[in-house]
Formats: C-alpha cells, structure tokens, sequence
C-alpha cells in the first residue's frame, strides 16, 4: 500500500543510532504509582522494561497524574465507585530543576518534570520523566492539569495533550537530551509534531512553513496507533481546537489535512507527520490501513516483560532449565519439553497464591482441583463479560460434567461509562444467581498490576470475548501464555497470531450474533477443555508447556522491542528496497 498524497513514510534517510524519545499519555511504571488505566499504560511500562534491559538509549515522557487512576469499590449490588489515589511523587522521583512553559487557551502554564530511573537487567537506565504543572504561579485550574488520567472531558484532555506533546518536546531540550527519534505511543502525544515544526521554524510563524520544513519533522517521527473503530480516535473540535490551541496552530493542522469529518483527528496528525507507523498486530495493521488508506501502517505485534508477569514458581522452574530466558525470552522455546510434573506443581503453586488472596479478599474458599477460568478486563461494552452467562443452564450443566467450575472476574469501568458500570452489575448480578456447589464465580474489585498477574498466572484458562475487530491486540492473555496459562478466546486482536487449536489454546469461533458466539465459546468448553482437563494431568501439562514455549517466547516485549528499535527508529537500509517494504506491509 503506498502513500498517495503526502507520501509520509520516506525512507531515504533515517538515524542509524542515537537517543528515542518515547511518549506516551499512562505508563505503569511500578505498581505502586497509579499512573495507567489498563492496556496501554502496561504495553507503556513493558516497553521501557524490555528497553532498558536491551540498552536501548531512551528517555521516556508522561504526566504525573497526581491524583492517580482511581480505586475501585463496588457495593453489594455491584454498583462501582471510584475513589483518587493521590501519591507523592517524591517518594519515587527526583525533581528536576528545568522549567519551561506552554500556551494554553491564552494563558501560559509553567511546567515541570519529575525524573523515575528505570534500571534494566544490566545496569542500563531508561529515564521517565513525570511532567506537572502543580507550580506556584499558575493557576489553579493551570496546576490541576496533570491530576487525572482521563478525567474531565475534552477540553480538559486537549490542554493534557498540549502539556504531553508540547511540554515534552520543550522539556526535551530543556533537559538537554539530544533526540534523533520521536515515538507517540497513541495519538494523545501527537501534538509533539507541532512543537517540533516549531523549533524548526525558528520562532517564524508556523504559516511559513515549507515542505521540506514538514519532512525535517516527519523523519524524527514514528507512531504507534492502538484503536481499531473510528469513534475510539482521540478528537477535538475546530472551536476547541482553535480557543485552546490557538488560531495559527489550527490553521496549519488544517492545512496538513489533520481534520476528519470536521474535527481535529490525532491519529491522522500523528499519521501526517510520521515517517514510520504501525498497529499493535498484524490484523489491527491491516484494519488501520484500511481506516486510513492513504498510509503505509506496518504492524508490530505486542508483547509483555516476561520476568514482570511470570509468576515467582514458574521463573524458578525457567532459572533451573533455561537461565538465559531473562537475557533472551527466544530461549522460552526450550519450555517445549519441560518435566510435566514441573510445569503443574509450578503452575499449582501459582494457583494456590492466587486462591489465597481471593479468599482474603472475598471470604470465598475455592478448591484448587476445580477448572477455574479468569476473565480480567477494562469493563467496556465490547468486552462482553456477560457473553459466558448468555444460557445459565448450559453453563451449570458444563460446570456439573467438569466436576465444578470457578470463573474470577475482575475490572474497573471508565468512571463516566455508564453501561460500563451497568456491566459489571451485570456480571454481579448473574454471578450470585447462578453461583451454587458447582459454579462458584467472584467478581473482585479494583484490577491493577497486582492482581492481574496473580489472575494471570494463577487460573487454568484465561478467557476473552471482545466484539471483532475492536481488540486491537489485548496483551492480559500474553501475560497468562507466559505462565503456560492457554487462552479460550475470539479471534480477534493478538489471539488471530496466538492461536493453535488444541495446542496453545481455543478458537471461540466467530459467530452471526452474540448467542452464536456463545454457543460456540460452550461447545469448545464442553469439547474440548473440559475433557482434556478432566482426563490425564500430563496431557494438560503438554498444553501448558506448548503455550510457554510457543506463545511465551514471542509475544514478549523483548522481541517487540527489537522489532521496534530495526522496523522503527533505526530502520535496517533494506527496508527501501521496494519489494521488500511491500511484504513488511502486505503482513
Ligand atoms: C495487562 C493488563 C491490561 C491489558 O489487558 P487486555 O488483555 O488488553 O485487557 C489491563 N489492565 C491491567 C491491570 C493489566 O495488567
């Protein structure tokens, strides 16, 4: 697929080397500060990880977000409310001395940076630095800008993303960092471009800016898009655009053809401006390219830390026969023929610590013998945790045939998604109705870092049920793959590339309707994980241990990384080749 109009993806000169900075509106950064919501801000994290244990020079740019992603409660009736969880910034970063400032609406804001060192597995240090703008001297409003991730409304969310994209690159240089390549982590950061149109312009009005001007830009830049429909797409308005960013600044986006059915789109800004783009997948490569046919959208699929999110008795049971693992997740491939008594009594224990918490959490004893399956996830609509309650008598004669059957739900809901919320009562609701000596089900409050590696490593099944194609990868059923947890899933997102029928899981095989999809999700339960986890351990442990070694030794951010760093910022020359760059992008 080849660029038409403004042939954004030259591939004529790019850096061989030199400092990436990399941006990104959440980063889950260590599980104590609550500075990511989900998917994103964990893919964030991951990313540095792997970075900074490969050495890849990188700096890293977020917002402070102060007040913290919220803490979940949720009544009996399931009803969910959020509480902030501020945190002291202090206690985790240093701050830096550097300041600079923003123009927002017609005011200008004071910002500074709060310096997290991340220390990879050999000594290297990815700096991420925290940006606030909690400053005497601005505003009231102006200091409560880095508070909440994804609060407010746009107005709020388009002064973030001038404080992010704008801020950062100010910072950048204010801190002295020397960067050859610019990476927006989704199209929150994508006001960076223009601040650095800006210094290319010199201070001279951004009306002068010439073509050439925008390619200086474009060969700093690469994006990663992570939203597969349309109305997930960050976007403002042009009123909103040009009261709070400015008249001139908007006229040049429009002139960029940065404006989609009348409004400000971040993703076509990122898109225009970027010399290199990808999805998070190779469907979701092809669904993008397909939303904007006018770019070449390559496809980098995700992965996870694996020494993050495998499990304390599985990473003793990889140090003992494989220890290069943690240097190299590609030596994972040697899982394929692990003792099977190791793999279960590793996965056992997992399990156990698992129940543990459930049970201090929730009072409910669960029997460790008993398949137990995990459904953890942000509780949007698309997800569809109610699809495995579609036909309650069906799943109480499956659970009855399995000798019993446990499903831990968990997730939080965007606190202004209101059928979000609705869904997780949903769930609540179904749950204590059906729930008897056969189906015991548990819906556990507040999902974070913590729990979602204890869910992940610990059930026998991860599950997922999203609508096509709104997933754009999903990275929780990684997470379990690398504790040789198999997945039963729709294909859709990373699952498409993940599954091998019966060998590293189940398709959940797609259907006209909900109902139909349901069906099929029962008849794959009924058929084939029911009966091969009631009959020989040792087959079950073949299943985990092909997930671990076929699943877990690619869908790690430690080879994602590398791709990014060779597809990416320092791309190999051969990538010009014409026919080669037509098969990296034809998937
Ligand atoms: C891994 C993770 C996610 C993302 O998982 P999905 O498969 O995309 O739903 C979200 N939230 C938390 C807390 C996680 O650990």
């Amino acid at each position: 697929m080849q660029p038409t109009s403004s042939k954004p993806f030259s591939y004529e000169t790019f850096p061989s080397s030199g400092l990436v900075a990399y941006f990104s509106m959440e980063i889950a950064i260590n599980p104590a500060m609550p500075t990511y919501s989900g998917g994103l801000g964990v893919l964030a994290g991951d990313t540095l990880r792997s970075a900074a244990d490969l050495g890849v020079p990188l700096v890293a740019f977020t917002l402070l977000h102060r007040k913290g992603y919220f803490q979940q409660h949720l009544d009996k009736s399931g009803m969910q409310s959020e509480d902030v969880q501020p945190w002291n910034p202090s206690d985790f970063c240093t701050e830096e001395t550097a300041r600079i400032t923003v123009s927002v609406e017609d005011r200008t804001v004071a910002v500074r940076a709060w310096r997290y060192n991340l220390v990879g597995r050999y000594g290297h240090i990815v700096p991420i630095y925290l940006l606030d703008t909690d400053l005497d001297g601005n505003s009231g409003w102006d200091r409560g800008l880095t508070d909440h991730l994804y609060g407010g409304d746009t107005n709020y969310r388009l002064q973030q993303e001038i404080v992010l994209g704008m801020g950062g690159v100010r910072m950048v240089h204010a801190l002295g960092h020397r960067v050859n390549v610019y990476h927006m982590n989704e199209g929150h950061a994508a006001l960076l471009t223009l601040a650095l149109l800006e210094r290319q312009l010199g201070g001279g009005p951004l009306g002068s800016a010439t073509e050439s001007d925008i390619d200086q830009v474009r060969k700093k830049c690469v994006f990663t898009t992570h939203t597969p429909v349309p109305a997930g797409h960050d976007r403002f308005s042009t009123e909103q655009a040009i009261r709070i960013l400015g008249g001139d600044r908007t006229a040049r986006l429009e002139k960029q053809n940065c404006f989609r059915d009348g409004m400000l789109n971040m993703t076509l800004l990122a898109l225009r401006f970027s010399r290199y783009a990808n999805g998070v997948a190779m469907q979701h490569g092809k669904v993008s390219r397909e939303m904007f046919p006018e770019f070449a959208i390559d496809s980098i699929t995700n992965g996870v830390h694996a020494p993050t999110w495998v499990s304390e008795p599985i990473q003793q049971m990889l140090d003992a026969h494989m220890p290069a693992w943690r240097r190299d997740n590609l030596y994972l491939r040697n899982a394929i023929d692990l003792p099977e008594s190791e793999i279960l009594a590793a996965h056992a224990s997992a399990k156990k610590a698992l129940f543990t918490e459930v049970e201090t959490r929730t009072g409910l004893v669960l029997n460790p013998k008993v398949l137990t399956l995990g459904f953890a996830r942000r509780a949007a609509t698309y997800k569809r945790a109610t699809l495995l309650f579609t036909d309650p008598k069906r799943l109480v004669e499956i659970a009855t045939a399995a000798g019993g059957l446990q499903i831990l739900f968990a997730g939080k809901a965007h606190p202004q998604d209101d059928p979000g919320k609705a869904l997780i009562q949903q769930v609540i609701e179904d749950a204590s109705k059906l729930s008897n000596d056969v189906l015991r089900i548990a819906y556990l409050e507040n999902y974070d870092w913590d729990l979602g590696a204890l869910l992940t490593a610990g059930v026998d099944v991860w599950v997922n049920t999203p609508k096509r194609p709104y997933e754009a990868s999903g990275t929780s059923g990684m997470k379990a793959a690398l504790n040789g947890v198999p997945s039963l899933s729709i294909l859709d997102g990373w699952w498409i590339e993940g599954c091998i029928e019966g060998f590293t899981g189940w398709a959940i095989e797609d259907g006209a309707s909900d109902e139909e999809e349901a069906t099929s999700l029962y008849k794959k339960l009924e058929t084939a994980v029911v009966p091969l986890f009631l009959e020989a351990p040792e087959r079950w442990a073949r299943l985990m241990r092909n997930t671990l070694a076929f699943n877990g030794s690619f869908f790690n951010t430690n080879r994602m990384v590398k791709q990014y760093t060779r597809n990416a910022y320092y791309p190999v020359k051969l990538i010009e080749t014409a026919s080669v760059k037509e098969e990296v992008l034809a998937g």
